[in-house]
C-alpha cells in the first residue's frame, strides 16, 4: 500500500501505526534521513489490515476530554486493530496543529480519522436474490489466506471477519497456528456468484477447517476425523458466535457431529452443544444454529444478520 505524508507525520509515528520498523520503511522507500515531505508517497507493507477511513470534524462539547472524544468514535465500526481508540486519539494529534488537550473549548472544532467509508455499505434483498450497495472488500491480513477475488461484504461482515480471522493466531500458543482459508463472499455489487445460490448480498462467508495436516493446504480440502483441527476451528467459530450476529452456519452433518462431540467436553458447554448444533437430530431437522447442508465437509458458510432490516 502506499501512505501519503500528511502535515504532522513522522517516520516513527508512521512505523508504529502500521506494526514496521523505521528501518523497514527506509529500505522500501530508498531513504536515507528521517526526513519525509508532505504529499510525499511511501510504500508501507503493512501488516495490519487497512480498512477504509475518513477524516471528520467533532465539535467538542462541555465534559468531552481528548480521550473520551477518541473512545466515542473508537466505538464504531469497531474491529482490527487501525481502529482502537490509541489509533483514533493519535490522528487527533496528527490532524489538529496544536491540539492541546488539556484546554479544550465547547464549541472547539478538531479533527480525527474514524474508520469507516465515506458511504457505509447495505446488503439489499436476500441472500438468495440481492444486491450488495458500497461493499468493502476483505484485504490481505495476519492470520488468514484469501482463496477468491470475491471477497467483498458489507461492513459488519468485514469487521467481523478481521476481528475474528485472526483470533486463533492471536493466542500465545497457537502463535505458529497456520493461515485460515476465506473463500467467496460477495461479488463488489452483489448478485449471482457462481457457483452459489446465495452469496449476493454480502452476508455470505465461506470458510475453510483448520486442518491438522502440514503444510496446511491454501485451498478448501475435505476433512475427516483425523485431518480436522477441532480445537482450532472452535476457537474460530466461537468468536464469530459472540458477535451474537450469526444467522446461521452451514457446516457438514459428519463434520458437526466431529465438532459437537468435541464442543460438549468444553467447560460450560454441554448443554448449549446440543442447542447450537443440529446433530445429533437428523439432517434434516429445522434445529441449531449449525445445519446441514450439501457441499460443507471442505468448508463451512457462515450467514451474518442483516442489521439493515427490520424484519428479524
Ligand atoms: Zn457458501
Amino acid at each position: 500500500m502506499t501512505h501519503t505524508v500528511v502535515r504532522g507525520d513522522t517516520l516513527g509515528a508512521i512505523a508504529r501505526r502500521h506494526r514496521v520498523t523505521v528501518r523497514q520503511i527506509r529500505r522500501w522507500n530508498r531513504l536515507r534521513g528521517d526526513g519525509i515531505r508532505r504529499g510525499q508517497n511511501l510504500v508501507i507493507y503493512s501488516m495490519i489490515p487497512r480498512r477504509p477511513t475518513r477524516v471528520i470534524e467533532h465539535t467538542v462539547v462541555r465534559g468531552d476530554s481528548c480521550n473520551r472524544i477518541a473512545r466515542h468514535y473508537a466505538q464504531r465500526h469497531s474491529g482490527g486493530s487501525a481502529t482502537s481508540r490509541r489509533a483514533v486519539r493519535r490522528s487527533m494529534t496528527r490532524l489538529n496543529r496544536r491540539l492541546r488537550c488539556r484546554r479544550i473549548q465547547p464549541g472547539q472544532v478538531i479533527r480525527l480519522e474514524v474508520i469507516g467509508p465515506e458511504n457505509p455499505s447495505r446488503a439489499v434483498g436476500r441472500t438468495n436474490r440481492g444486491t450488495l450497495v458500497n461493499g468493502e472488500r476483505l484485504v490481505d491480513g495476519p492470520g488468514y489466506t484469501l482463496m477468491k477475488p470475491y471477497v467483498w461484504g458489507t461492513n459488519e461482515v468485514i469487521t467481523h471477519l478481521l476481528n475474528c480471522l485472526p483470533m486463533v493466531r492471536r493466542q500465545r500458543r497457537w502463535r505458529t497456528a497456520p493461515d485460515v482459508v476465506v473463500g467467496d463472499i460477495s461479488r463488489r455489487g452483489g448478485g449471482f456468484l457462481s457457483p452459489h445460490r446465495s452469496h449476493q448480498n454480502g452476508l455470505d462467508v465461506d470458510i475453510g477447517y483448520y486442518l491438522k495436516t502440514r503444510p496446511h493446504p491454501r485451498i478448501f480440502r475435505n476433512v475427516t476425523s483425523r485431518t480436522l483441527d477441532r480445537e482450532k476451528t472452535w476457537r474460530l467459530l466461537k468468536c464469530f458466535l459472540e458477535t451474537d450476529q450469526v444467522e446461521m452456519i452451514f457446516m457438514d452433518h459428519q463434520v458437526q457431529r466431529w465438532m459437537y462431540d468435541y464442543v460438549r467436553t468444553r467447560p460450560g458447554w454441554r448443554r448449549r452443544a446440543s442447542e447450537l448444533f443440529q446433530y445429533p437430530r437428523s439432517r434434516t431437522r429445522h434445529r441449531g444454529l449449525i445445519r446441514h447442508s450439501s457441499g460443507h465437509r471442505n468448508h463451512f458458510h457462515i450467514r451474518f444478520k442483516n442489521v439493515d432490516s427490520n424484519d428479524d
